[in-house]
């Protein structure tokens, strides 16, 4: 005789139960979602568009080239003091295509030659301003347009600001700068040739640069904050890149070949300074911050703050003008019924006149009759 376990079959049919809810899971799929994301993304390849302001002469040049080992700048001329005098900022934009792993990223650098060269300098950041705002005019116009498909998006998603390291902080030039821009774009403080300052004087500078632009009610570029449940190094990564601001840097356009190593650096006679070491400089913190962890942060907040910011004024404008031009057309329709009662009131009295002056020439006509 054969006795069956009640427990055996119940256990085998929980089992199955459980099998066919995992091949459910299996059979909806979504946990491909991320897969099908990523494949339309990386077919459609990433843009990113970086402007770097500050006075001339600061590296700017040089790091981009370090930044994206590229020679952008092998064409540039520059201006003699004389030509500088009554400079005006120039906007130009560079654009490369760089591939890695497959992966398609087609950066532009908006550069700005003549910032803060002439004698009088008020308001030579209008230009950057002007641009900035341009871009998103453009992208509004082909957000509202026909083809929202094919649009090209050039709105500016980092500046990099360079601050001198011969200062003591800010100057009065970087600090309306900063101000002007601060609502439109992302901007990220430059410490610019860390190299020409001991390691007391950069920690002295950014310091006093932090209190700056406290002071002056700055608003550099946020990092997020980090998630709770994220591991201890890599809070404690972000907490280093949070208070590397602003980034101290080192840029050079050459190779340096030191103890069997090729590197970028800069020779002096007392020793070689290497770009991407972390000891000399936060070069290796900002190219991460820019490339690896926070290139999508910049364009998230651009989208979502400067652009919708942008966009919530032009509205707010044109809601303006149209209620201007209602008001002015109802004032308009109030006087033209005005005009038309005061025309008809005077068409009305020349009538009477007339009818008058008919009633005075018969009395004056029978009046002659009746001598
Ligand atoms: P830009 O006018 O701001 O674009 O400055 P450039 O990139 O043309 O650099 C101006 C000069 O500064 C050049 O002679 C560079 O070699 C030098 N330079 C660039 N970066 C550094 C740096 O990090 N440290 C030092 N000491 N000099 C630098």
């Amino acid at each position: 005789m054969c006795f069956l376990n009640p427990f055996k079959i119940h256990t085998r049919h929980f089992i199955t139960v459980f099998l066919l809810q995992d091949q459910d899971k299996e059979y909806v799929g979504f946990a491909t979602l991320p897969n099908q994301v990523h494949r339309k993304t990386v077919k459609k390849g990433f843009t990113f568009t970086l402007i770097v302001a500050g006075e001339s002469g600061l590296g700017k040049s040089t790091l981009i080239n370090s930044l994206f080992l590229t020679d952008l700048y092998k064409d540039r001329k520059v201006p003699n003091a004389e030509e500088r005098i009554n400079q005006t900022v120039d906007i130009v934009k560079h654009t490369i295509s760089i591939e890695e792993k497959g992966i398609k990223l087609r950066l532009s650098i908006i550069d700005t030659p003549g910032f803060g060269d002439a004698v009088n300098n008020t308001e030579s950041w209008k230009q950057i301003e002007d641009y900035i705002d341009q871009q998103f005019e453009q992208y509004f116009r082909d957000e509202s347009g026909l083809n929202r498909r094919n649009i090209q998006d050039n709105r500016v998603h980092c500046c990099l600001y360079f601050i001198s390291p011969f200062g003591h902080g800010l100057r009065p030039l970087d600090v309306e700068c900063m101000k002007a821009l601060h609502e439109k774009v992302n901007i990220v403080p430059i410490l610019a040739k860390a190299d020409s300052l001991t390691q007391a004087e950069v920690f002295r500078k950014k310091m006093k640069i932090r209190e700056d632009i406290k002071h002056f009610g700055i608003n550099v570029y946020q990092f997020p904050e980090c998630d709770s449940d994220e591991d201890e190094d890599f809070k404690k990564q972000d907490q280093i890149l949070k208070d590397s601001i602003p980034f101290a840097v080192i840029g050079s356009n050459v190779q340096v070949e030191s103890k069997g190593r090729k590197f970028r650096g800069r020779i002096y006679p007392w020793g070689v300074v290497e770009v991407e070491n972390p000891a000399h400089s936060d070069f290796l913190l900002l190219r991460n911050m820019l490339v690896r962890t926070h290139m999508q942060d910049l364009k998230d907040v651009t989208r979502e703050t400067h652009y919708e910011n942008y966009r919530a004024q032009c509205i707010q404008n044109m809601t303006r003008m149209v209620v201007r031009k209602d008001s002015s057309s109802r004032k308009m329709k109030r006087y033209t019924s005005l005009t038309h009662s005061v025309i008809s009131s005077l068409t009305k009295l020349r009538r009477m006149q007339e009818v008058l002056e008919r009633i005075q020439e018969q009395m004056q006509h029978s009046q002659r009759g009746g001598y």
